[in-house]
């Protein structure tokens, strides 16, 4: 097989046989016998020594090395190349910043805006349910307020205490690495559990956390107005992650904004905000400049004194960053669904969210 022609194959393996930008990301990515090695899988280390002549101690070796690129994953079937190019994108760019290719993250925003942008809203958009959920900050919640346990970033955390990693956020690692000045928000918030912590320890692109540093990391990733979100479902075992996304980098956000296909992808808090406009200050902005979905305008006082604060009830995804960053106090989060807004398990393919 020519040379090119196994980073063809590979790419044919996620659908996109003729996507030369993957190909280049590919060729960026591995060595040419790696795709050939890629392609064998997912096969017994046995088999896998045999083909390419190697121990199969080495083959386990070359599996992490592998693996500590992003270019292998485990599945049912054994461990493999990625299928589809969210997880390899994902895996790649929340390696450790010194096996990341130079580059990389640009062909990745250049392959992004070629088009597969609309893949992913097209992908997220035809699930039954939205794949995602909107997590409001404790202290944007009214006083007294007991939020559910699969709606609190504190109760999550403690649920799942026994293994938690925290993680580079791969879609801001490839935005600030091609597009500086786009997104300055902080990398290191990627909270993962269970055995979504395990791999990332086992690739070392992971650092293992306590419930309480997960917890600081929450609370410091809300103060730089990140949106907490995880999958929409209210059972806490299947919540294996939170990710704290911005409307800058975010390749779920992002593009269902770029598409203006918001709802349809991503569950609103149970909460929405409510502006007190005697106490809204004149148009400071401050509300306006935090909300990363464009839900806040401001508009004429009654009576044409000054400005306040008026929010769009079809954009708002209820994060309570708005709440939480308004100085005077004039906006508070009101609950507006009942418990079984959020559904208990998940419609449809997992691996479209990160
Ligand atoms: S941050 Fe508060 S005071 Fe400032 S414009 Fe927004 S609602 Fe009004
Ligand atoms: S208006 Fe914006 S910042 Fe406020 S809760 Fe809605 S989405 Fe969040």
């Amino acid at each position: 097989m020519a040379t090119h022609e196994a980073y063809v194959k590979l790419a044919e393996t996620t659908g996109h046989k003729d996507a030369e930008l993957l190909h280049r990301i590919l060729e960026k990515a591995m060595k040419p016998e790696e795709a050939y090695f890629l392609l064998a899988l997912p096969a017994p280390n046995a088999d896998l020594a045999a083909k390419f002549k190697m121990t199969e101690k080495e083959v386990e070796d070359k599996m992490l090395q592998l693996a500590r690129r992003g270019l292998v994953v485990t599945s049912r079937k054994g461990t493999r190349f990625p299928r589809d190019l969210g997880t390899l994108h994902d895996n790649i760019l929340a390696s450790v910043p010194e096996l990341i290719p130079e580059g990389i993250g640009q062909l990745w925003m250049d392959l992004y805006d070629a088009g597969w942008w609309k893949e992913i809203v097209g992908g997220l958009t035809q699930l039954p349910q939205p794949a995602l959920r909107v997590i409001m900050p404790m202290k944007a919640m009214p006083a007294g307020f007991k939020p559910l346990p699969h709606e609190s970033a504190e109760e999550i955390i403690m649920a799942h205490k026994d293994l938690i990693s925290i993680r580079r956020c791969c879609c801001r690692v490839g935005m600030q690495s091609s597009r500086q000045g786009e997104c300055q928000h902080p990398i290191f918030t990627c909270t993962q559990f269970g055995r979504r912590a395990e791999y990332d320890l086992y690739r070392g692109s992971g650092k293992k956390v306590s419930a309480d540093e997960a917890i600081s990391i929450h609370h410091q990733a809300t103060d730089a107005g990140l949106t907490p979100t995880v999958t929409n479902i209210s059972v806490m075992q299947g919540l294996e992650f939170i990710c704290y996304c911005c409307a800058d980098a975010c390749l779920v956000l992002h593009p269902i904004l770029r598409g203006d296909k918001v709802m349809a992808a991503l569950r609103p808090s149970r909460f929405l905000p409510k502006v007190n406009e005697k106490l809204c200050r004149d148009g400071c902005q401050d509300c306006v400049r935090i909300c990363g979905f464009g839900a806040i305008e401001l508009k004429s006082a009654p009576g044409g004194k000054g400005q306040v604060a008026v929010i769009s009830k079809e954009k708002c995804v209820g994060c309570g960053l708005c709440a939480i960053k308004c100085g005077p106090k004039a906006i508070v989060m009101e609950l507006v669904h009942p418990p079984e807004y959020i559904p208990e398990a998940l419609v449809g393919p997992s691996s479209i969210v990160h």
